[in-house]
């Protein structure tokens, strides 16, 4: 297929001539094994730029030695088709080397907003995450850029890195794409078996379930949160945090006043699964 490119160097002259013969272009950095909610990044990207830009590379320095680097599922001709069928103007999927050349040594670090939930469970993830996305942006200097809502935090690093370093693109926030039954799509579930899929519902449940009883009067935190932790142990799941978030930041609250983001994370499984939802 034509629009892919492998070459960091041909891929910012491509975009550079598209950029000078006055064509904007939209970024839509993702890891691959393609689903939906990624497809909906590339849709808002194609009715707002020109020409869309999907990266797919599955970046080593995000995960940690004990993670999934190894079996992180690859189906890039599947993933093509897809892009293509879409209307993608070019695909970045470079080698590892062609991002990381030996004796790399320099990583973005955003602070404070990276340290608690996903940052705690994953120490060197929005290390990793933020220093290939400024890569990205170096590669593909797009005029916009697309992130999911999915990953709340990861929204939050990126945020922060391109106000703190001046970066000369606008982020774009996308709704979280859910399954049939609420599950919010992500590469990992192909990782569930169908007892697990089933059980990883409860995900969802006990977030709208924190919604129900905001909306029947109920604003204390903890009161909310230990009825999400019964529900999900009627299956046998154990959240390895819930937290309460004031809206666009990582501070907690523990009485819910304005829009709260609701953010959880558990073990299915062998499967790690994240998901959020917003309230209030
Ligand atoms: P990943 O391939 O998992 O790194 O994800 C690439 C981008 O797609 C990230 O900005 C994710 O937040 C976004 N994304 C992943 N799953 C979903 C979803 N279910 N709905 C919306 N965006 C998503």
């Amino acid at each position: 297929m034509n629009c892919l490119q492998k070459s960091a160097t041909k891929t910012y002259a491509a975009v550079r001539a598209a950029q000078l013969a006055g064509k904007s272009i939209g970024l839509v950095p993702t890891m691959g094994a393609l689903h939906e909610g990624h497809l909906s990044l590339v849709e808002a990207s194609l009715a707002e730029c020109d020409h869309t830009v999907v990266s797919i590379f599955v970046n080593p320095t995000q995960f940690g030695p004990s993670e999934d680097l190894a079996s992180y599922p690859h189906v890039l001709e599947q993933d093509l088709r897809l892009l293509e069928e879409r209307g993608c103007w070019l695909v970045f999927a470079p080698q590892a080397d062609e991002m990381y050349q030996p004796g790399h040594g320099t990583y973005v670090d955003v602070g404070s907003v990276a340290v608690p939930y996903e940052g705690a469970s994953r120490p060197t993830h929005f290390r990793g995450v933020a220093t290939v996305v400024l890569k990205l942006f170096q590669i593909i200097p797009a005029d916009r850029a697309y992130f999911g809502r999915k990953d709340y935090q990861q929204t939050l690093v990126i945020r922060k890195m391109v106000s703190d370093l001046n970066l000369p693109v606008e982020v774009r926030v996308c709704p979280i794409i859910r399954e049939a039954d609420g599950l919010a799509m992500s590469s990992r579930n192909a990782y569930l078996n169908a007892e697990e899929r089933q059980r990883a519902s409860l995900l969802w449940q006990s977030l709208k379930l924190a919604e129900q009883m905001h909306a029947k009067g109920q604003t204390e935190v903890a009161v909310i949160a230990r009825s999400m932790r019964e529900l999900l142990a009627t299956d046998e799941l154990e959240a390895e945090y819930i937290a309460f978030l004031a809206e666009d930041t990582v501070q907690e609250v523990t009485h819910l006043e304005g829009p709260t983001v609701v953010a959880l994370a558990a073990q299915v499984g062998k499967t790690r699964l994240i998901d959020n939802h917003t309230i209030g």
